[in-house]
């Protein structure tokens, strides 16, 4: 190998791994400057730039509190994407200032503590310079054999050590929950018809059931959609007092659909469910899996995380016998999107569902397309973003316990938002208080309207930002804290800004000016 080098003239140090950076300077000739490089003229002239550019979000994620969450989109910036296909070069000093006037005034706000709207993550400065560091380097982590895969490799490791699953187990960063659940669903489907589904489909195959609660997410039926079997496929099982699965609702399905000559094959679970953060008792449906053997796959896109508090780990207890999980860096992770992530107990069942032989993709023992397997066997991406690298550096640079303290800090400040809902007697509690959603209602005749309108008027004044969800077919306003710098004076203004709006919308209703609310 070594004489192999020496042949093509490469210098024994640069060979070697450790301190391969070639000197700076010392085979610097001077380059023509090449009019149709995309690289800059000038490279001073760019990092000035750059720095530039840095500060400024800097300054932004710095001084968060000085602006409003969310503010009404102008015309005028919506004009300034409305312009045909630029054929020519814009200055990026130009291009920064756009963006900086119309583009970061008016985005959906998660970064800022008031949001609470949707279960969005923060993101933090950390993971902002990661995914700057992720951009100059440009790695494809669809596979060969290159260090951001190990950086990929280390993050799976921790998982599998996270959830109590066995080293065996494969994992894989994709762009959200809803592409984790649609891996998951695919694994199953493997399982239940074998790999001929691949070549046969489910046409005349054996009738699949699969089973979710009705407080699952969306993207769990569009999962079943996706997969061929089509939603008729998914029961959708009534929930209890708490929101969970109704354990004997579920057992009776499973019993009816045997009955009617269907293969029930797979569960999916639900920790902190969107409406109201409820987590299914997955001890007894791990219980109900093996004993029916269906697939135990948890949805744990915001919640799964929670693991790192160890109260809500006891929560979760029988998610070390799921067969899969799904769940986002980017929600209580705090680590910027997209992070998805899917976990899955049968490696070899994971790869015998994606995995395809194609020349191009030609695995060898040493050189570039070594590594293998690779990350483009377990989904259906090929290429792929270096997602993995600000989850380290999240993770890094934090450290497990402090991102453990900021979760259960958003269940605190839960908590401490349903106290100040029971103490007016304007307003009521829509849901139990489970984990970190609080649902409720300002008390009203026509509660409905009067909700709907305060939701609207919150996120237009600015301060705070929840949405609105229907809680047992029944309006509410929900207040989902999820990020990292939300703090009790932002519940003080939703509760304060919630009643003073609700006041005025019920006396105009009184006044049957129901035109005139401002
Ligand atoms: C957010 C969420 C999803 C969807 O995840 P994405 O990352 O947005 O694709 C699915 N299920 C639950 C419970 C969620 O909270």
């Amino acid at each position: 190998m070594q004489q192999l080098q020496d042949a093509l003239g490469v210098e024994a140090d640069q060979a070697d791994s450790g301190s391969a950076e070639p000197e700076r300077g010392s085979s610097n000739v001077m380059r023509q400057t090449d009019p149709d490089s995309l690289d800059p003229e000038d490279f001073s002239e760019f990092r000035v730039q750059g720095h530039r550019m840095l500060d400024d979000m800097i300054d932004y994620l710095e001084r968060i509190r000085e602006r409003p969450v969310w503010q009404t989109i102008p015309d005028s910036a919506r004009a300034v994407f409305r312009e045909p296909m630029p054929t020519k070069p814009t200055e990026l000093s130009e291009l920064h200032d756009i963006f900086m006037r119309s583009v970061v005034p008016f985005s959906t706000g998660n970064v800022h503590p008031g949001f609470m709207g949707w279960v969005h993550g923060a993101g933090t400065p950390v993971g902002m310079l990661a995914e700057m560091l992720a951009g100059g380097l440009n790695a494809n982590l669809g596979g060969r054999d290159q260090m951001p895969l190990e950086v990929e490799r280390q993050v799976v490791r921790w998982v599998r050590e996270l959830f109590g699953f066995p080293e065996t187990a494969s994992g894989l960063f994709v762009t959200g929950s809803s592409m984790a659940n649609l891996i998951a669903v695919l694994v199953a489907r493997t399982r239940a018809l074998g790999t001929s589904v691949r070549q046969m489909g489910v046409v005349g195959a054996k009738r699949l059931a699969a089973y979710t609660s009705a407080s699952a997410h969306g993207c769990i039926a569009q999962a079943i959609d996706l997969s061929g079997l089509g939603t008729g496929a998914l029961r959708v099982i009534s929930t209890n007092a708490r929101h969970e699965i109704d354990l004997g609702a579920l057992n009776q399905a499973i019993i009816a659909d045997r009955k009617a000559g269907l293969t029930p094959f797979f569960i999916a679970a639900t920790i902190g469910t969107v409406d109201v953060g409820a987590i299914d008792d997955l001890a007894a449906l791990s219980e109900i899996a093996r004993r029916e053997s269906l697939w135990l796959h948890v949805d744990g896109a915001y919640g799964a995380l929670g693991m790192l508090v160890p109260a809500l780990a006891a929560r979760m207890r029988g998610i070390e016998r799921a067969d899969s999980i799904a769940f986002d860096f980017h929600k209580w992770g705090q680590v910027p999107y997209d992070a998805g992530f899917i976990l899955v107990r049968d490696a070899e069942l994971h790869e015998s569902t994606f995995a395809a032989p194609a020349s191009y993709l030609r695995r060898e023992e040493r050189g570039l397309a070594g590594g293998s397997p690779w990350p483009c066997d377990f989904g259906p991406d090929l290429s792929r973003g270096f997602r993995a690298l600000k989850t380290w550096f999240t993770l890094k640079a934090y450290g497990t316990q402090k991102l453990a303290r900021v979760i259960e800090q958003t269940c605190s400040l839960a908590q401490y938002l349903e106290q100040r809902i029971e103490e007016h007697a304007e307003l009521e509690l829509a849901a139990p208080v489970s984990l970190n959603v609080v649902c409720f209602r300002y008390r009203a005749s026509d509660s409905k309207r009067v909700n709907a309108e305060i939701v609207v008027a919150l996120q237009e004044a600015g301060r705070v930002a929840p949405s609105s969800v229907l809680v047992n077919g029944h309006f509410a306003i929900r207040a989902a804290i999820v990020n990292h710098r939300t703090e009790r004076a932002d519940l003080d203004a939703l509760i304060e800004q919630t009643l003073a709006l609700g006041k005025r919308l019920t006396q105009a209703a009184d006044l049957q000016e129901p035109g005139d609310l401002g």
